[in-house]
This record gives structure tokens, C-alpha cells and sequence, in this order.
């Protein structure tokens, strides 16, 4: 045995933790104690919550649960292989089939995550000698996609397509170009602006590539997203969703042209090298599908309500920047303020996260109020009437 009293590479670690924690800027997590749902219990804490991504309340549903536990009796729960082995099951083959017929589009494909989806497909269309262009506040995932395809990266300013017009100008030399963009930005809630950036894809020959994630399930007259809200999917080539978020599954997945689909299955590498889902995820998510289907009311409702919390909020005071979603961010720039209206919420008996630095920029540290259908009309009036009572303590 070595003496391993000296060598500690790992104290660098310890330093930079302290730093964090001085800077308010260190995270904890804090744990459920419930299933995912509006009123919820972490630790000893019990209250409402509008801290999930469960925009259709649909994660603690017993028609998922109930679809899981059947296709688990049925076929075990285990995929035990990438897809292009023996991981690839007739259930993943269902979904993929009955998300295609969702999003109208000839294929799609199925990845473990979203993440994965958007870090797999990135890298797969764009490599050295082509160029990707990024919205600033783009999802980590198509950051790291970027870096992963070794393309020259470009990053815009946030919506601001002109800008993004002038750098396509330049990029005639190169083999080929991407744009990629989220659809509804997920911290502030804001849509991109999906008719230009098609234009501009079309008039410097770019590929688009939407990400949906927070988008899929509540916009849309059928449910697809900004792309179908704002009347442009027929000009997007590459379209990406999750399973996770309105969805209330786990999973991730592309839609677009049949030879898209195959030439990810050949070149993805989150794909490629990565375990199938279970296929009883993908029951989980044809159970949600079925209600975005036959419940649209959930989504009107959601998107009526979230209109109506932005115009209270904003009556109130508060900034709650560029939201036109049920992503509503109430800045509060300095992440310590954002740390404490977030521990005096609380204290009334609401949970809404603040989001610090370096999920957003420096300066612009907010509570991320996520709506859901699941908050009936009282718990919203609730979180109202505890922001009016703080509103003198966060001028
Ligand atoms: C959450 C999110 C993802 C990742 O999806 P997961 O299924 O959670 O991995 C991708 N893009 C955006 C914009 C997201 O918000």
C-alpha cells in the first residue's frame, strides 16, 4: 500500500465549494418525500409547488403508472442492449410509430433523454468544416452538442435573428450550416422567433433544428409545439422533443424525414453506445399521448391561466421579463435576493426555485414560477396573495 496521507489531488475541490457557498452560489438538493405533483412534500416541508417541468400533470397519473405496470408484467423491465443490438423492442417501435403520427412527420426516433437527443443529433449533422449557429440561452444539451460535433460554433444574441442573418452571410465557405434553437426558452419563457429564423435558414441554406422540449404538449392546436402555434413545422427539418417534461415520462426523441432517422441510427453516438430505454417507459408515454389527444382542455386551460398569473404579476410589480408561456421568471438580478424570496415563500408555504448563475447569466438570478394545470385557481390566487404581503421586502 501507498502512503496516501500526501497526495490529495481532489482538495482543489473543497476550495471551490466554499467559494460557491460564499457567493450564495452553491446548490443543494433537497428531497421528495411525495409523488411529483402540485401539492407536494420535500423533507419535512409540505406546500404547493410550482418547481416541475409537469406542465400537464400528467407524471403522477395512474394511467401511466398503470400502463407501466402492464407492459412490465408483460415483457420485464430491463432492455438490456443499445437499440441497434437486441435493445430495440415492438414497444419502442409503437411509440416511435404513434409519436411520428403525432408530430406529422414521416419518422422519429427514440433517445434515453433528451439531452441525449439534442448532444446526438447535433454532433451527428454538423462536423469540422461546417458551421452551427446558437440562440445565446439555448439548452445546455445543444451547447455540449455543439462542442461535441467540433463545427465552428456561433453564438447570437438571444431572438436576435437579424444578427443571425449577417453571420449566415459570412459562412458561404462552409460545407454546411445548422441553426438551432429551443422554441420556448426555459427560463424565460420566451418563444423564439420560428418564422424568421426559417427564413433565414432558407435563405442561406441552413438546416433548422427546433428543440420542444418545454414546448411539446402545451402549444399548438394539437399539442406539437411552437413550430405547429406559429404555423412553420413544414420548414423545419429537425424537430426534438422530450418525454419527460408535459409528457411525464422519461425519454427523449427526434422527429423528421425517414433518412434523418436512419442516418442517426448510424451515427448518434448517444444512441449508438447507450442502453434502450425500458419499454415500459415508452408505454408511460403512449398513455400521455392518448390524453394530449383527448384532453386538450388541459392545455387551453393551462395557457389561459399562466396569461392571466403573467398580467397579476406584472400588476403586482414585479419583473417577470419576456414570458409569454407557463415559464414565468420573476428577476430579481442578485442571486442572494433570489435565494431568500424563494426561503420566505417557503416559509408561506410555496415552493418556487430560484435559478442562479450558471444556469442563467450573471445579474438576471430569478424565481422560476413552472405553472402546470394541475394548480387549480386557489393555489395560484394563493402564491398571489403571499407575493403581494413580500413585495415590500424585494423592492
Ligand atoms: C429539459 C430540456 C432538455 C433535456 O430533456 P431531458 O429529457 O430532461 O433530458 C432539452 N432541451 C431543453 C430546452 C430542456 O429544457
Amino acid at each position: 500500500m501507498s502512503d496516501n496521507t500526501t497526495h490529495r489531488p481532489l482538495d482543489w475541490i473543497d476550495r471551490e465549494l466554499d467559494r460557491l457557498a460564499q457567493q450564495d452560489l452553491l446548490r443543494h438538493r433537497t428531497t421528495r418525500t411525495s409523488p411529483q405533483a402540485a401539492q407536494l412534500q420535500l423533507e419535512s416541508w409540505q406546500g404547493v409547488s410550482f418547481g416541475s417541468n409537469d406542465y400537464l400533470g400528467l407524471a403522477a397519473d395512474m394511467r401511466l403508472a398503470d400502463a407501466v405496470a402492464g407492459a412490465t408484467k408483460m415483457d420485464g423491465w430491463g432492455s438490456g442492449a443499445s437499440p441497434l443490438v437486441t435493445g430495440y423492442a415492438q414497444i419502442h417501435q409503437r411509440l416511435e410509430e404513434q409519436l411520428a403520427q403525432f408530430e406529422g412527420t414521416e419518422s422519429t426516433l427514440l433517445f434515453s433523454s433528451g439531452f441525449a437527443a439534442n448532444a446526438g443529433c447535433v454532433s451527428a449533422l454538423v462536423g469540422p468544416g461546417d458551421v452551427v449557429f446558437g440562440d445565446r440561452k439555448n439548452h445546455a444539451s445543444l451547447f455540449d452538442g455543439c462542442r461535441l460535433s467540433r463545427a465552428d460554433v456561433r453564438v447570437y444574441p438571444h431572438g436576435d435573428w437579424r444578427r443571425l442573418d449577417r453571420l449566415a452571410a459570412k459562412s458561404k465557405g462552409c460545407r454546411r450550416r445548422l441553426i438551432v434553437t429551443d422554441s420556448l426558452f426555459s427560463m424565460d419563457g420566451d418563444l423564439a422567433p420560428l418564422v424568421q429564423l426559417a427564413d433565414v435558414a432558407e435563405r442561406h441554406e441552413a438546416i433548422l433544428m427546433v428543440d420542444e422540449a418545454h414546448a411539446t404538449g402545451v402549444f399548438g392546436p394539437s399539442g406539437r409545439g411552437v413550430a405547429e402555434h406559429v404555423g412553420v413545422e413544414h420548414r423545419v427539418h429537425v424537430r426534438v422533443g422530450t418525454l419527460s417534461k408535459a409528457i411525464g415520462s422519461i425519454g427523449g426523441f427526434v422527429a423528421g424525414s425517414r433518412s434523418l432517422v436512419e442516418w442517426l441510427v448510424n451515427r448518434a453516438r448517444p444512441y449508438v453506445f447507450s442502453t434502450a430505454l425500458p419499454g415500459a417507459c415508452c408505454a408511460a408515454a403512449m398513455a400521455a399521448l392518448d390524453v394530449i389527444r383527448n384532453e386538450p382542455h388541459r392545455r387551453v386551460q393551462l395557457l389561459d391561466r399562466a396569461e392571466r398569473l403573467r398580467a397579476s404579476l406584472r400588476q403586482q410589480g414585479w419583473q417577470i421579463g419576456t414570458s409569454e408561456s407557463q415559464i414565468i421568471p420573476i428577476v430579481l438580478g442578485d442571486a442572494g435576493r433570489a435565494v431568500r424570496l424563494s426561503e420566505r415563500l417557503r416559509d408561506e408555504g410555496f415552493y418556487v426555485p430560484a435559478i442562479r448563475p450558471p444556469t442563467v447569466p450573471k445579474r438576471e438570478a430569478c424565481l422560476r414560477v413552472s405553472l402546470t394545470w394541475a394548480h387549480g385557481e386557489e393555489m395560484i390566487e394563493g402564491l398571489l396573495g403571499a407575493l403581494a404581503r413580500l413585495r415590500t421586502e424585494f423592492p
